[in-house]
């Protein structure tokens, strides 16, 4: 997959959008099959703040299934059109609505007291529901979440003009989704610029 790989760490639903990349010269769907997404799915996982997806089993995210990848690819499509509309004020679509709707009552979130190895009660709290919707529907939560949070409209494009990746600034001054990508990538070609336009008045 080139030099790029998956921007995480942004709230998941952004990370889910940011799953389609794009380089001057070539784009990325990091969803794109099956290996793509157990491969996402890892780099998410290491994350803590995004303990909501260790909420569907283990097994399940090391072995997604055809339906899962569906389900995932078909959501994010729906996240990205919600949140863009977000970020200009505009309500949800009804369509955008349903479908992430529909996501999280696939597989609900069950809570549930159990017992620990040593008998101690223990609150279990796991999707519930057909396996290949258990992602979609963890996915779909941090979707709502983000569109239901007025942090929403402040969701900035990287500024590098090939990029389409988006990020929630933790900082005002954050212009890209990672300076030693996008904002090396500019910096060289300003430099290539102005050397062109240097030579070219020579
Ligand atoms: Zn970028």
């Amino acid at each position: 997959m080139g030099e790029l790989g998956p921007l995480v760490g942004e709230p998941l639903a952004l990370d889910l959008v940011n799953t389609r990349a794009r380089l001057p010269d070539q784009e990325f769907d990091f969803l794109a099959d099956l290996a793509a997404m157990r491969h996402w799915l890892s780099c998410e996982q290491d994350l803590p703040a995004h303990g909501r997806l260790t909420t569907v089993a283990e097994s399940h995210l090391r072995s997604p299934t055809r339906a899962d990848l569906e389900a995932v690819r078909d959501l994010r499509d729906h996240a990205a059109s919600a949140i863009a509309r977000a970020r200009r004020g505009d309500p949800p679509a009804t369509r955008d609505l349903r479908a992430i709707n529909d996501a999280m009552r696939a597989a609900p979130l069950r809570r549930e007291l159990v017992r620990d190895g040593e008998g101690r009660p223990r609150l279990s709290v796991a999707h519930d529901g057909p396996r290949g919707t258990r992602i979609a529907a963890a996915l779909a939560e941090s979707v709502a979440e983000l569109l239901a949070d007025e942090r929403v409209e402040t969701v900035r494009n990287c500024e590098a003009d090939f990029c389409i990746l988006l990020f929630l600034p933790a900082h005002p001054r954050r212009r890209w989704c990672n300076p030693a990508i996008c904002g090396n990538r500019v910096r060289v070609a300003r430099f290539h610029e102005r050397r062109r336009s240097r030579s070219g008045q020579s």
